[in-house]
């Protein structure tokens, strides 16, 4: 039998959570949460043998008020661990070396980074004039304002770790939208950086330098946890959804009625979508004429990418991990895009934080997709050959552990403004269906969290 309710939301992870509480602390609603795994998506931590693993975001940077309100009002703060002083150094590898990210510009003047022509280019970036290609890939719009050096042992590397990405397709607009502030307001990157004003921010974001690095004493899924349990029995987990069928009543009275595979049937006025866009694809629409995510969306790239999770006893690694952790260029020709100093950065992510260290490293991602994907034997040897190579790891690891992300971050690339409008044109036509997800205005979880607060307060997510 159907069920009725008066909102359906699709997809657990942080967006439908956090979109959910929202939306019923403000005024009780009936309301069903469906999930086709379990609650928190992306947000995944695995305990095992006394090893804190985060198989998804290892960390979370409060970039912006409405996440820090959130943690607060779940009753989350005394769980928040700050992350150590050391994670302000991060370390880039320039010729199978790691190299401190310069933080200051004397260091930029001393750094081995990159070379006095790249440094000397990099001051004439106040002089450059705008650009005037309005979706321009962020490789081009780095070339023409900072150079072909900063581009490769910069930008490039820090794109591979936040969106698995690559600079030659990610739109600068809409990957790096303040990148595009700045150039276009203030004219120059550099210049912008000092006059840059509150209003040029999203809404309730803090200037990055502020934002303070956390996880959770029992790791990010804490946060996701936590929610679903506020959402208690609302929650179908295991149900994947599988067919959406709109339907109008001779009154003009539209309803979406969900089908899982579990053989749940529910029907609703209001439909929250926070699906990835290529399971959104996937689904059948019944009801929408053209105007469905199938015929709608165009494809859009989540590349592989795999975590992999190394455990060794601190005297077997030769660097001493004071830091973030490294990414490595493209140009290098290695095999892991970056690693996370993990047990640097949190206390408690090892069984003995005096004895054993915790190293996560990322594979595939744009750059390399087919590696992400490859056999765990091989994996882990070539692997291991890039940390032996660049940390001085020795042998066999102490714990070892793969997670696969067959499609795991989308990629916003030149042309992604299709998405948008796409988006756009459906949530017009069908009255109380919206989308929401990581697939707009940003891939980051405050990302996440501020367009879902701001849905629920009947805010535009984007102004
Ligand atoms: C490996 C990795 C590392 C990351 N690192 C960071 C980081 O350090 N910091 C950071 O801020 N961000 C990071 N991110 C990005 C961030 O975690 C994600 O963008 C964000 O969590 C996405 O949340 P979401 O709710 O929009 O989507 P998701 O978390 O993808 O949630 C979508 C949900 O939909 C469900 N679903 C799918 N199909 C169906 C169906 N047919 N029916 C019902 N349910 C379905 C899924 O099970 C899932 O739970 C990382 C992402 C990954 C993958």
């Amino acid at each position: 039998m159907q069920q009725s309710c008066n909102i359906i939301i699709a997809g657990a992870g942080i967006t439908g959570l956090t979109a959910g509480y929202e939306l019923i602390k403000k005024e009780p609603k009936t309301f069903v949460l469906f999930d086709g795994q379990r609650p928190g998506g992306a947000l995944s931590t695995v305990h095992q043998d006394g090893w804190t693993l985060e198989t998804g975001p290892n960390t979370i940077v409060l970039t912006n008020t409405y996440l820090t309100a959130l943690i607060s009002e779940l009753g989350l703060e005394a769980e928040t661990l700050s992350a150590d002083r050391v994670s302000g150094n991060r370390f880039i590898v320039r010729n199978k070396k790691l190299i401190p990210l310069p933080g200051s510009p004397g260091a930029f003047l001393k750094t081995p980074l990159f070379s006095l022509r790249a440094k000397l280019r990099l001051f004439a970036e106040p002089f450059i004039k705008r650009g005037t290609d309005k979706d321009e890939s962020l490789a081009d719009f780095v070339r023409r304002r900072l150079g072909e050096e900063f581009l490769t042992y910069a930008i490039n590397p820090f794109v591979a770790g936040v969106y698995a990405g690559n600079p030659e397709n990610l739109s600068a607009r809409m990957a790096f939208p303040m990148l595009k502030v700045l150039e276009q307001k203030y004219g120059s990157l550099i210049k912008g950086q000092f006059r840059i004003k509150p209003e040029d921010r999203k809404p309730g974001d803090l200037p990055r330098a502020e934002a303070p690095m956390v996880t959770f004493g029992q790791g990010n899924q804490t946060l996701t946890d936590r929610l679903a349990k506020k959402l208690g029995s609302s929650m179908k987990p295991g149900s994947r959804i599988t067919r959406i069928t709109k339907k109008e009543k001779k009154t003009g009275e539209i309803s979406y009625s969900i089908e899982t595979e579990t053989g749940d049937s529910f029907i609703t006025n209001s439909l929250i979508l926070t699906l990835p866009l290529h399971v959104l694809k996937g689904i059948r629409w019944t009801g929408f004429g053209d105007l469905s995510p199938d015929k709608m969306l165009p494809e859009v790239t989540y590349p592989p990418l795999s975590v992999v999770h190394l455990g060794f006893r601190r005297e077997d690694v030769a660097h001493p991990l004071d830091g973030f952790g490294m990414l490595i260029p493209a140009a290098e020709k290695m095999q892991i895009l970056g690693c996370l100093f993990n047990s640097s950065l949190f206390p408690g992510r090892t069984p003995d934080d005096s004895n054993f260290v915790l190293l996560t490293c990322f594979i595939g991602g744009s750059r390399n997709p087919d590696f992400a994907m490859e056999d765990e034997g091989d994996v882990y040897r070539r692997v291991l050959e890039d940390t032996s190579t660049l940390l001085g790891t020795k042998g066999e690891p102490v714990l070892k552990r793969i997670t696969r992300w067959p499609k795991a971050i989308p990629q916003y690339s030149v042309a992604y403004q299709q998405v948008y409008d796409a988006l756009a044109e459906m949530e017009k036509a069908h009255s109380g269906l919206h989308f929401l997800g990581n697939f707009r205005n940003g891939i980051a979880v405050p990302d996440c969290v501020r367009n879902a607060v701001r849905f629920a307060e009947g805010l535009n997510p984007s102004p």
